[in-house]
């Protein structure tokens, strides 16, 4: 049931916005991840499409800003075979997407030529692969159900098909991992030679296979090590790590993904999909069946407060400026932070080094003390 959203004066957006389409399809489970998705048959498939569709030219009609990001994620868009053109003519038809819009879709590697195919012709120009690991051992015990061959292979015929902004999700701090096996895997991931790479610490969430048999992982100091390890070794390669999870070759950072971090607007549609429109934040349940009778959305919060842009920019190498905010005053108050390496100031800019970014969520607490105090 939609809840009432509380009146709120409108907020100005100067920003284009982005649009995110999730696909809640997985053939098998991984062991770690708690990402809303269900096996499909071709009966829920069809279904879901179908409401998704009308979702699409619903929305569309809501907000006819201009969009120019879409990211289709999930989930596994990639089982929509060639029902992914039918899917980028809608949000096309029904969404004012500009010209140059980045439009992404997540891919696993068993992602099909067809699949890809029709996704170059019909707009998309970005690819993320699932890829996780390059090592075989590990992929196993993650539940992936591809191989590192598996993953180069499909890097390299997602290349052949024309794609040329392609990024590819990584884990670090894997069971009975160490520095030595992070050496190799990152050396897999350098070779792929691809100008993204968003890079993770694995956490066991609740509801995953891990929780209820969690492996042996790394202690905290050997995942300090290794993500800062990794951090040293994508700079060395020319990678910027623009934000703590995130590194890229220049022009290449994911300009959907800094929407999230620079507080602008994106719309998302499907089960467990947030949006942050005109201020407001709300969501759909995770519940497919329910998304296809009624794709109704709940009231989450306000959003875009001070606090909150504050929290999400640290998160950015560019960091904040604290004079945005008339918040220059606390910079004596940070000298601890720097003197500890754990911050940069650049005159009225702060932001985090990278063994900063590894207790970012300590540090970020501190700076939002701190700003409390000062509004
Ligand atoms: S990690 Fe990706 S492929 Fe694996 S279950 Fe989660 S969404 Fe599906």
């Amino acid at each position: 049931m939609q809840q009432p959203f509380r009146e709120v004066a409108p907020v100005k957006f100067l920003h284009n916005s982005g649009l995110y389409i999730h696909i809640p399809f997985c053939n098998k489970k991984c062991a770690y991840c708690d990402f809303y998705s269900v096996i499909p048959s071709e009966n829920l498939k069809n279904d879901y499409l179908s409401a998704l569709l009308g979702d699409i030219k619903l929305k569309g009609g809501q907000y006819d800003r201009p969009f120019d990001t879409v990211y289709i994620g999930g989930g596994t868009p990639s089982v929509l075979g060639k029902n992914i053109k039918t899917l980028l003519d809608a949000i096309k038809d029904n969404f004012n997407v500009s010209a140059n819009a980045e439009i992404t879709t997540e891919v696993n590697p068993d992602v099909s030529d067809e699949f890809l195919e029709y996704g170059i012709n019909s707009g998309i120009n970005r690819i993320s692969i699932g890829l996780q690991s390059g090592n075989d051992e590990e992929l196993k015990i993650l539940g992936r159900t591809h191989t590192a061959n598996d993953g180069r292979d499909a890097v390299n015929r997602i290349k052949s098909m024309g794609y040329k902004n392609i990024s590819a999700d990584l884990m670090i701090a894997l069971p009975n991992s160490n520095l030595y096996a992070l050496q190799s895997n990152l050396d897999y991931f350098n070779s792929l030679d691809i100008p993204h790479i968003s890079s993770y610490i694995l956490k066991v969430e609740s509801n995953t296979k891990f929780s209820k048999f969690t492996p042996p992982l790394p202690d905290d100091d050997n995942c300090a090590q290794q993500y800062l390890a990794m951090c040293d070794y994508f700079e060395n390669m020319g990678y910027s790590h623009y934000e703590i999870s995130n590194f890229s070759k220049p022009g290449f950072e994911s300009k959907h993904n800094l929407k999230y971090w620079n507080c602008e607007e994106y719309l998302g549609l499907g089960p467990s999909a947030h949006s942050f429109m005109d201020g407001k934040r709300f969501f759909y349940p995770k519940n497919i069946k329910n998304y296809i009778i009624s794709p109704n959305t709940e009231f989450e919060d306000i959003g875009g407060e001070i606090l909150e842009k504050i929290m999400l920019k640290l998160r950015l190498k560019s960091g904040l400026e604290l004079s945005e905010f008339g918040l220059e005053n606390i910079i004596p108050k940070l000298d601890i932070y720097k003197t500890n390496q754990l911050i940069r100031i650049d005159g009225t800019r702060i932001s985090l080094t990278n063994k900063g970014m590894l207790v970012s969520n300590s540090i970020i607490s501190a700076v939002l003390e701190l700003v409390y105090e000062n509004i």
